[in-house]
């Protein structure tokens, strides 16, 4: 039978608020253990939480940004279940009433682009992190309250995922959304950025959502895809064997590349939610959500859609230079100092890019766009080949220093004097009769060989055309 996967994702993105969700306790990662705790967070008796409005605010950012509607009216219910990174024994998140509802991804596909729902945004606190000693014979466990508190997102997605690809290309988008937002720093390492994955298969055609398996501790993207090609292939075969898929909750193990199971899936009563009666419900007015909206910056995708338009990018480039904010920002800048579009971007998406560990901070590279436009107006001007340029921007890498004047003092200007590459096209000539009766007796790759020869001996610097031209001339008189 052919089966098609179904696939919905759970994502937890910790906003990156000074202080935690309920109380004004820092949230630094990596801090001394329990060295950001305070009374609201361990969940001492008696303390009262107060909602931070920074991260209300992040949270209707992400939302917005989302395409989602955002509730008027929300509140915050207590999930109850005991765990030891959880001292009040219960999480307060939102359950019926999150902050917001629906909306929509939009992600890049082979073919058009294809609009994956979110099915809600809501708030909420993370939990504490248990540790356990690895020393056998002296087995303790800690538990560290310094993320207890920490505000989180969940975006919770339709199940409108039809292949693992395209669940990491949602992957991809969802964070590059969240870091134009600045709402997170969206770091797998560091668990501020957590999916959890739901998949299901089905026979092809059908419409009906078949048992799903939930997969979690999955501790990147490639996991992520991984996980969901292996779920899809194990529920494939026990439905072929003619068994049945039973709900669960499934661990990912990277090591050997497979999924076991965890537990049987718990079910929403199985949490007694109820309100948290130490929390008002949330009231926005809609000058409050306005305000948000007029302060987001422009976003992955109109920003895509304009480089298209306002630069005659291909689709493939807009996406590449837009996926972070500040890449595409070092492009614009290069723009305007003046350099072509397409060329800026040639050089960004290929030397560039290689170039530099983290693209996020390509505004420190030592090579500024004002640096990047000159080369590139060098090339324009013919003052140096491609491939000289290539050797410049090495430089400019690692020396810091202007493209002119590593130009000037490495003496790669290029040759373009006529007379002067004429004479090393003669002493090629001279010294390779082999290649030179292949040409004449027909064999136009000889011709290649020979410029070759040329721009080696002329140290890359002989322009390229008249080295051409005049080899062409020379040979066929
Ligand atoms: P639960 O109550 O078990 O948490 P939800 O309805 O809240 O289930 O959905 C959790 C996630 O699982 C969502 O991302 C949703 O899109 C996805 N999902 C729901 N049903 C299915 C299914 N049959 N197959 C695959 N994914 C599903
Ligand atoms: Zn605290
Ligand atoms: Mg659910």
């Amino acid at each position: 039978m052919h089966y098609e996967p179904v696939i919905g994702l759970e994502v937890h993105v910790q906003l990156n608020t000074a202080t935690k969700i309920f109380c004004s306790c820092a949230t630094v990662f990596g801090e001394e253990p329990n060295s950001q705790t305070c009374p609201v967070c361990l969940g001492l008796p008696g303390v009262l939480p107060v909602l931070n409005r920074e991260a209300l605010i992040k949270a209707i950012r992400a939302g917005l940004a989302l395409n989602c509607s955002i509730s008027q009216y929300s509140k915050f219910d207590r999930k109850n279940y005991f765990y030891p990174d959880l001292p009040k024994a219960y999480q307060i998140s939102q359950y019926d009433k999150p902050i917001c509802g629906k909306g929509y991804i939009e992600i890049d596909t082979d073919g058009a682009p294809r609009r994956i729902g979110v099915n809600r945004v809501h708030l909420e606190e993370d939990a504490g992190k248990n540790m356990h000693s690895d020393d056998s014979a002296n087995r303790v466990s800690f538990v560290d309250f310094n993320r207890c508190g920490v505000p989180l997102i969940e975006i919770v997605s339709e199940p409108d995922i039809a292949t693992p690809e395209e669940a990491y290309q949602y992957l991809l988008k969802l964070k590059s959304i969240m870091k134009y937002l600045d709402v997170s720093d969206c770091n797998m390492e560091e668990g501020s950025l957590r999916c959890d994955v739901n998949v299901s298969i089905r026979p092809k055609g059908t419409t009906t959502l078949g048992e799903k398996v939930e997969v979690k501790n999955l501790n990147s993207f490639k996991a992520v895809k991984l996980s969901l090609e292996h779920e899809i292939a194990r529920q494939k075969e026990l439905l072929d064997d003619g068994e049945r898929i039973h709900q669960e909750t499934r661990l990912w193990d990277a090591d050997r590349n497979e999924t076991f199971s965890m537990r049987s899936k718990e079910e929403a009563h199985d949490y007694r939610y109820f309100p948290d009666p130490d929390l008002a419900p949330v009231i926005v007015d809609g000058s409050f959500i306005v305000e948000i909206k007029d302060a987001m910056p422009e976003l992955p995708d109109v920003k895509i859609r304009r480089f298209i338009e306002e630069y005659a990018l291909p689709r493939y480039d807009a996406g590449v230079l837009c996926a972070v904010r500040q890449i595409a920002e070092y492009f614009e800048s290069v723009v305007r100092e003046g350099a072509h579009a397409k060329k800026a971007s040639n050089w960004i998406m290929g030397e560039l890019l290689a170039g530099i560990e983290d693209p996020e901070r390509i505004g420190e590279c030592r090579i500024t766009p004002t640096r990047l436009a000159k080369l590139i107006s060098l090339i324009d001007n013919a003052t140096i080949s491609g491939k000289i340029a290539k050797m410049v921007f090495a430089d400019m890498l690692e020396s810091g220093e202007d493209p002119e004047r590593i130009v000037e003092s490495r003496g790669l200007k290029q040759v373009t004097d006529v007379s002067a590459i004429e004479s090393v096209v003669d002493s090629v000539i001279e010294k390779n009769p082999a290649s030179v009766a292949d040409y004449r007796s027909g064999k136009e790759k000889a011709l290649g060989f020979l410029v070759g020869q040329v721009m080696k001996l002329s140290q890359g610097k002989a322009n390229p055309q008249i080295v051409n031209e005049l080899l062409v001339k020379k040979l066929t008189r």
